[in-house]
């Protein structure tokens, strides 16, 4: 039956919630924020995977074997370097790899592109990453194959909405996550990776503050769960980490007992409670290279699976169950976004900078720029502090 509680718009962000648990779960947070939040527009996700879908589909080798000669020559002529994230097609992170860029997480992206002499950043991602590198590098020109190439963590909150729902929790830390906009880490106190939210948060804790998070709630609650931390929050999710489901997983587990589980925490509980290694998808990489499993199971985007297999090929790695299973899985747990970055649109990019450049304005990039430069700082004294101990 369809559910008729005032909190259904909310409910509608994730399939994860179900009956009374989920209505009263979405309740809590909607009362307490007083807001209504908005949903990822379904035939907006349908033209994303159509999108993602073509820009991704394997491509003949002869004209694989082109596009790679041109992108490579057309990064040299105009002083550029290819910047992936983990989760683009595998075609995108090998070109980076073999012309001097880098395949990373969004802040390493960000912070590799900040170093880098190059003049112009080509970034291979979704949306906020393009921003990320363009807050860090101003006097950069930053380009994306495609501006469509969304996240519904971004999505699910927009900077108004944040920007009123915060100004009911003033006493609050506004702590967000990397994955929104840059109008809404201008609002923030501290953005934050899933690479360091948990020693952030504790960190914040122990100086006695209470925490507006936002924007993915998996991942807060996840953090809420391991720091104790008062957490206030945002009900966004990621569609892909979201669709992971804990009962597959336990028979995919009972068929490989040999293979240790590796999960992102935008997965729901229930997933990361079986888990073997729960961390960022940098951490899952260095988790797995550090283990002596034969096999694992990973909960996470399987672009990731590229630099997994490439640095481990010995090893077996499983996607986790979202779904269904197998032949009846309804998801292959590929982000329609990230598939957005191919060869063809990335060379045309290059080509024709300005129609997929990013621009951010400079009085929301200063603001967002102290609220990154705050978790840097932090992270770089906290890696300090750990290389001093040793
Ligand atoms: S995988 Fe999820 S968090 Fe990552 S870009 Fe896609 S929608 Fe956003």
């Amino acid at each position: 039956m369809r559910c008729q509680c005032p909190s259904a718009p909310l409910r509608a962000l994730s399939s994860t919630l179900s009956g009374a648990e989920g209505c009263a779960a979405a309740e809590r947070i909607m009362n307490l924020l007083n807001i209504q939040f908005p949903q990822v527009d379904a035939a907006r996700l349908a033209q994303a995977h159509r999108d993602g879908a073509e820009a991704s589909a394997p491509l003949p080798t002869e004209e694989q074997a082109l596009l790679t000669a041109e992108i490579t020559a057309l990064l040299r002529e105009k002083n550029a370097v290819l910047i992936a994230h983990y989760y683009t097609p595998e075609a995108v992170q090998e070109l980076a790899e073999q012309t001097g860029g880098c395949v990373a997480d969004s802040l390493e992206m960000a912070r590799f592109g900040r170093d880098h002499a190059a003049q112009t950043l080509a970034v291979a991602g979704v949306r906020f990453m393009g921003e990320t590198a363009k807050i860090l590098s101003p006097d950069k020109q930053v380009l994306m194959p495609s501006l469509q190439a969304e996240c519904s963590l971004d999505l699910n909150c927009p900077a108004e909405l944040f920007r009123e729902a915060r100004q009911q929790h003033p006493e609050r830390a506004a702590v967000v996550y990397a994955n929104t906009s840059a109008a809404v880490k201008a609002e923030a106190d501290w953005v934050v990776t899933s690479s360091n939210a948990l020693k952030i948060v504790a960190h914040l804790k122990q100086e006695g503050r209470k925490i507006f998070w936002a924007s993915d709630r998996f991942l807060g609650s996840y953090i809420q769960r391991e720091t104790g931390a008062d957490m206030l929050l945002w009900p966004g999710s990621c569609i892909v980490h979201e669709q992971f489901k804990a009962d597959g997983l336990r028979r995919l587990k009972e068929r490989h007992p040999e293979a240790e589980v590796l999960v992102h925490p935008e997965s729901p509980p229930d997933v990361i409670s079986l888990a073997d290694y729960v961390g960022s998808t940098s951490n899952l990489l260095n988790a797995a290279k550090r283990s002596t499993a034969p096999a694992f199971i990973v909960a996470t985007e399987p672009g990731i699976f590229y630099k997994m297999r490439q640095a481990m090929p010995d090893k077996l790695f499983l996607s986790a169950p979202q779904a269904g299973e197998g032949a009846a899985c309804e998801s292959c747990a590929r982000c329609p976004w990230m598939a957005m970055n191919g060869l063809r649109n990335l060379r045309a990019a290059l080509k024709d900078g300005a129609a997929n450049e990013i621009h951010v304005a400079e009085s929301v990039r200063v603001r967002a720029a102290a609220s990154i430069k705050r978790m840097m700082d932090f992270s770089f004294a906290a890696t300090a502090a750990t290389c001093t101990a040793a």
